[in-house]
């Protein structure tokens, strides 16, 4: 006799109602008793056949009044949705890399590899970067990017973007505005291309705002760009890291450029500007620094990332220290169901994210878009899989001139798909984890496919808040979710 048992899934009870993550097809949904019931009937792994689970089932004290047909179609639509299945079942092979060439949406242009400040856990300078400054017969690289070069970048990427309406070209450094020359001309290009192919280009950008000027605030928010501020939050925690080579901060420098920038863009209704603070050991009240960047200054958006950095760092978080990071995101979280329940927006992008990704159910076979329609490349024209990994020798995969090279962006593809992450088969994260940062693991393991496992409490008690987010928001204001729905 066939037995059953439950695949991977996560169960919260948040307010009193219980809620189930289901690891196969990525749905969050609210179980009635009964569901509950006949689920937890059945065990991982091993299972048990439907008559007996069934027996168990029936004698909860939520299915005492039950009919015996409604308990078995509950366990049929349980089966449906992939939280039961038979215990052995074959699943079809997947493919673990599209069909090359696989199309382009978005290109990292590194215009510069230089920078005005020093920040220690830079991964592009400090202590962890992976970038080699030398070509290997020793000769040094270009450091800035040409108008030649950034043109050329911009043709490559319409080439490899056929099919694709709408494209992406987003700008990086080093210091992106040290080239801010070359940035102008790309744009020019890319927009009497798009006019002329009839397809829609974004640009986006990352700064630290150093040199930000009235002239390029306006060109910016002429273009309608996506800006992030590099800005790690008050003048104390932001100069911790954050200085030019000669040790001075540079909070001083930046905060009238940005708010004038901000300023610029709220006159112009621009698109939402955003703040990328890079969290370190010792920053203490990330909340105050959230509200710091959000109502002293005016960011719309804060995106905070755990700095990314080999373990013995002294600024790198260790797991010990995760719980720090859960309280503080767990009570930015909590003033984001607030707002949202009553229709307001709240400005943490990285649970913006997060619950988007679980409301239109995405579950990753790759945990970025790294390598599949997202390059990066370097000053020269060399293609990395990412900003991260351009100039890394290792991880180039072709250049602008030459074309990518397939057979080693496939090969990387296929070592990096889920399927081969054995560790993360049993986690129910997998779905928006999928082994995290390629960059990440390469700094710690020195293998760029490796699952970031040191990372797992971390991740895994996120996906909780963000589920906590999404029950609670989805019970009392379920309209939120409207602005994620795909119009019909
Ligand atoms: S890296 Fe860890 S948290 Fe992420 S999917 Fe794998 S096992 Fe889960
Ligand atoms: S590999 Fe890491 S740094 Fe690169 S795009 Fe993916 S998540 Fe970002």
């Amino acid at each position: 006799m066939t037995a059953f048992a439950a695949t991977i899934y996560r169960r919260l009870v948040v307010d009193d109602a219980i809620w189930v993550y289901a690891s196969s097809s990525a749905a969050v949904l609210r179980l009635d008793g009964v569901s509950d019931s006949v689920l937890s009937a059945f065990p991982p792994k091993t299972g048990c056949t439907i008559e007996d689970g069934l027996a168990l089932a029936s004698a909860s004290p939520h299915t005492a009044d039950i009919p015996r047909g409604d308990i078995e179609s509950t366990f049929r639509e349980l089966v449906g949705l992939g939280l039961l299945r038979p215990v052995g079942e074959k699943l079809p092979p997947v493919a673990t890399v599209p069909p090359m060439p696989y199309p382009l949406t978005t290109l990292v242009i590194n215009v510069t590899n230089t920078c005005n400040l020093s920040c220690t856990y830079c991964y592009e300078y400090g202590e962890d970067k992976l970038a080699d400054r030398e070509r290997s017969d020793g000769s040094a690289r270009r450091s800035a990017m040409t108008a030649d070069t950034a043109i050329e970048s911009i043709d490559f990427l319409f080439r490899e973007s056929v099919g694709r309406p709408e494209i992406t070209v987003t700008f990086f450094g080093g210091e992106t505005l040290l080239n801010w020359a070359v940035i102008e001309s790309a744009v020019t290009h890319a927009r009497n291309k798009g006019r002329l192919e009839n397809r829609k280009v974004n640009f986006s950008l990352t700064t630290n705002a150093t040199l930000l000027t009235d002239r390029i605030i306006d060109f910016l928010t002429e273009h309608q760009f996506g800006i992030n501020i590099s800005i790690d939050g008050e003048e104390g925690d932001h100069d911790r890291h954050r200085k030019f080579k000669s040790g001075q901060g540079s909070y001083e420098v930046i905060l009238p450029r940005v708010k004038a920038l901000l300023a610029k863009n709220k006159a112009a209704r621009g698109r939402p500007i955003g703040a990328r603070v890079t969290l370190t050991r010792g920053t203490k009240d990330v909340r105050g620094l959230f509200r710091h960047l959000t109502e002293d200054l005016g960011f719309d958006e804060v995106g905070l990332a755990p700095v990314t950095a080999a373990k013995d760092r002294d600024y790198a978080f260790e797991p010990t220290d995760y719980h720090l990071l859960v309280d503080a995101f767990g009570s930015l979280a909590n003033d984001y169901v607030d707002a949202a329940v009553t229709g307001k927006h709240h400005g943490f992008s990285n649970l913006s994210d997060l619950l988007r990704e679980l409301h239109t159910g995405t579950n990753k076979a790759h945990p970025c878009g790294a390598g599949l329609g997202l390059l990066g490349v370097s000053t020269e024209g060399d293609l990395g899989l990412c900003h991260r990994f351009v100039e890394s020798g290792e991880h180039e995969i072709g250049s602008i001139h030459s074309g990518i090279d397939n057979e080693k962006r496939t090969a990387f593809l296929e070592a990096g798909h889920i399927s081969k992450r054995v560790d993360c088969h049993s986690c129910f994260a997998r779905p928006i984890c999928s082994g995290g940062c390629y960059h990440e693991a390469y700094v710690r393991t020195g293998d760029a496919s490796a699952p970031n496992l040191h990372a797992c409490d971390w991740i895994r008690a996120w996906a909780d808040i963000g589920l906590k987010s999404y029950a609670r928001i989805m019970e009392r204001n379920p309209s939120w979710f409207d602005r994620h729905e795909v119009p019909t």
